[in-house]
C-alpha cells in the first residue's frame, strides 16, 4: 500500500480594504488604446491615460526594457491613480513594485541596496518546472473516527484509480483536512501535487454522468484519467528575481547558524574529550568552509556537503520564508549565483525574464547618489521599465546645491518619456466623487455631491474624497438615510482643508510654538 507522504501547504486569506485608489481598476482605454470618459475607474485625463496606455503595449509586447516614464503634474491630478491603473491592466503575471522615494533612506540597507532590491523586485522570472502529480478517478474516501472523541488524530485512506490501475493511499489529519475543503467525494477526478499537497478538482468522472440531475448544469464532467497514477507534468512558476533572492540568502543563513551550531557542539565535546582527533578534522573543515564561503562560493559548497543555492524552487516553504521579517542586505555574491543560474536557465529554455514596472512615487526625494544609480540600473539588460512621479516644478536636486526641472538632473531626466497631469474640470471631480461613493458605499443626494463638487473645486479633491465617509458617520448619527447638505456641512465645519488651517494659523500664529514668521521675530525684538 502505498503511503501519500504531503508537505505542508496553507491558504492566505487577502484582506480587502478601501484605500486611496481601490476604485482604480485599469487604465479605461479601448482595444485601440482609446481612452473611455468614464472605465475602469478612471474619469478624465485622458491624454495621460492614452500615453500610459501606449507604455504599457510596449511593455506587454515585452519589447523594451529600462525605458523610464516621468508622470510628473500638480497634488491630486492623479499620477498615482495611472500608475495603479498600469499595474491593474497589465495582469498578475508582470510584476509591478511601488515605492516611495523616502523609503530608500531606511537605517537597516544603503541606499543602493534598497533600489537594487526594489528594481529586482520588478523583474519577473517564469520558470518551467516539472513536479510530480497523482491524478485520477475517486473511488472511495474512507475515513477512521477515532473512538474517543479527540482521542487521536484523524486516519483514512483514499482509493484512486486510472482506466488501467487502482491504489489505496494511507491518508493522515493534513491531507483529510484538505479534502474536507475540496469537499472530494467519490466520483470526482483530482490531481495532488505530491510537493505541496495542493489538491485540485478537475471534474466529475463521465461514469458519474447521471449524477448531472442531482448536480446540476454548472459541474464539469471530465474523462476518468488513463496510464499510471503519479505523473510528471509541467508547471509554470512566475517569481521576481527578489524573491529568489530572499529565499536563497534564508537557506545561506539557515546554513550559517547551522555551521555554528556544528561548531559549538564540535567545541564543547572537544572540552569533554581532549584530543578527538574526530572533533578536530571536522572543526578544520567547518573552519576551511567558513573561511572559504565568501571568497570561492562553489569549492565551499563542495566542501560543506552542498545543501546550496537553488537546490529548490520556491516551494511553500520558500514563500513562508517571505512572510517571516525583513530580509536585510542579501549578499553580492548570492545575486551573482542566482543572476548566472536564471541565465543557464534561459539558456536552456527553462526560464524566461519577464521585465514588469517599478514605480517610485515622489521621486524628488530621491538623491544625486540615488539618481546616478538609476541612471546606471536602467542601461542593464534586465532592467524593468521604471516610472516615476513627483509635483515638484523647478527645485534644488537633493545632495547638491543645484536646482532643475522636478528636482532630478538633466542626464536622467533626459531619459525619461514625460507624461504631464492636468488639473480636474468641476465635471470631472463630480465623477470621481461618485465613483468614491459608490466604491466607499455611502449613499448620497444629488445636492450633496453638488456641494461636495463645489468643495472639491475650491480646495482640493482629496479633501473633497475624504469627507464622503466622514459625512457618512454624521448622517448615520442623526439616523439618516443618505448623505445629505447637512451632513456635508458638519463635517466640512469640523476638519479644516489647507487654505482656511493656513488663514487660521496666519490669525493665530503668535499662540503656537516656534512660530518662524518675520512678525513673530519683530515682536521679540
Ligand atoms: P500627489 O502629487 O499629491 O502624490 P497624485 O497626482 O498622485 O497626487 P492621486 O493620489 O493619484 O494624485 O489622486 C488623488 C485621489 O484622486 C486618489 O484617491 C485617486 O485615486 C483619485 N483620482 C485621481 N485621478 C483620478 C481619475 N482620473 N479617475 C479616478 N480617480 C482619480
Amino acid at each position: 500500500m502505498a503511503e501519500l507522504k504531503l508537505s505542508e501547504s496553507r491558504d492566505l486569506t487577502r484582506i480587502e480594504r478601501v484605500g486611496a485608489h481601490s476604485h482604480i481598476r485599469g487604465l479605461g482605454l479601448d482595444s485601440s488604446l482609446e481612452p473611455r470618459a468614464v472605465s475602469e475607474g478612471m474619469v478624465g485625463q485622458t491624454a495621460a491615460r492614452k500615453a500610459a496606455g501606449v507604455i504599457l503595449r510596449m511593455i506587454k509586447d515585452g519589447k523594451i526594457a529600462g525605458r523610464a516614464v516621468l508622470l510628473a503634474g500638480q497634488p491630486g491630478t492623479g499620477k498615482t491613480a495611472i500608475a495603479m491603473g498600469m499595474a491593474k491592466s497589465l495582469g498578475l503575471e508582470t510584476p509591478f513594485a511601488m515605492i516611495a522615494a523616502s523609503e530608500i533612506f531606511s537605517l537597516e540597507m544603503s541606499k543602493t541596496e534598497a533600489l537594487t532590491q526594489a528594481f529586482r523586485k520588478a523583474i519577473g522570472v517564469r520558470i518551467k518546472e516539472e513536479t510530480e502529480v497523482i491524478e485520477g478517478e475517486v473511488v472511495e474516501v474512507h475515513i477512521d473516527r477515532p473512538a474517543v472523541a479527540g482521542a487521536a488524530s484523524k486516519t483514512g485512506k483514499l482509493t484512486l484509480k486510472t482506466t488501467e490501475m487502482e491504489t489505496v493511499y494511507d491518508l493522515g489529519a493534513k491531507m483529510i483536512e484538505a479534502l474536507g475543503k475540496e469537499k472530494v467525494t467519490s466520483g470526482d477526478v483530482i490531481a495532488i501535487d505530491k510537493a505541496t499537497g495542493k489538491i485540485t478538482k478537475l471534474g466529475r468522472s463521465f461514469s458519474r454522468s447521471r449524477d448531472f440531475d442531482a448536480m446540476g448544469p454548472q459541474v464539469k464532467f471530465v474523462q476518468c484519467p488513463d496510464g499510471e497514477l503519479q505523473k510528471r507534468k509541467e508547471v509554470v512558476h512566475c517569481v521576481t528575481l527578489h524573491e529568489i533572492d530572499v529565499i536563497n540568502s534564508r537557506y545561506i543563513y539557515e546554513l550559517f547558524t547551522s555551521l555554528n551550531r556544528v561548531k559549538r557542539d564540535i567545541e564543547k565535546s572537544r572540552t569533554q574529550k581532549p584530543n578527538s582527533n574526530q572533533a578536530n578534522v571536522a572543526t578544520i573543515v567547518v573552519a576551511i568552509g567558513f573561511w572559504m564561503w565568501p571568497r570561492k562560493l562553489p569549492a565551499a559548497k563542495e566542501m560543506i556537503g552542498g545543501h546550496y543555492v537553488l537546490k529548490s524552487l520556491p516551494r511553500t516553504q520558500g514563500f513562508l520564508a517571505l512572510f517571516t521579517g525583513d530580509t536585510g542586505e542579501i549578499r553580492a555574491e548570492v545575486r551573482e549565483q542566482i543572476d548566472t543560474k536564471v541565465a543557464e536557465w534561459r539558456e536552456e529554455g527553462k526560464a524566461e525574464i519577464v521585465p514588469g514596472v517599478l514605480f517610485i512615487d515622489e521621486v524628488h526625494m530621491l538623491d544625486i547618489e540615488c539618481f546616478s544609480f538609476l541612471n546606471r540600473a536602467l542601461e542593464n539588460e534586465m532592467a524593468p521599465i521604471l516610472v516615476v512621479a513627483t509635483n515638484r516644478g523647478i527645485t534644488t536636486i537633493r545632495g547638491t546645491n543645484y536646482k532643475s526641472p522636478h528636482g532630478i538632473p538633466i542626464d536622467l531626466l533626459d531619459r525619461l518619456l514625460i507624461i504631464s497631469t492636468q488639473p480636474y474640470t468641476e465635471d470631472e471631480i463630480h465623477k470621481i466623487l461618485e465613483i468614491r461613493c459608490q466604491e466607499e458605499e455611502v449613499e448620497m443626494t444629488e445636492s450633496a455631491k453638488h456641494l461636495l463638487t463645489k468643495i472639491g473645486v475650491e480646495t482640493s479633491l482629496r479633501y473633497a474624497i475624504h469627507l464622503i465617509t466622514a459625512a457618512a458617520l454624521a448622517c448615520q448619527k442623526r439616523k439618516g438615510k443618505a448623505v445629505d447638505l447637512e451632513d456635508i456641512n458638519r463635517v466640512y465645519n469640523l476638519f479644516l482643508d489647507v487654505k482656511r488651517s493656513t488663514q487660521y494659523l496666519m490669525e493665530y500664529q503668535s499662540q503656537y510654538m516656534f512660530s518662524d514668521t518675520g512678525e513673530a521675530d519683530e515682536d521679540e525684538t
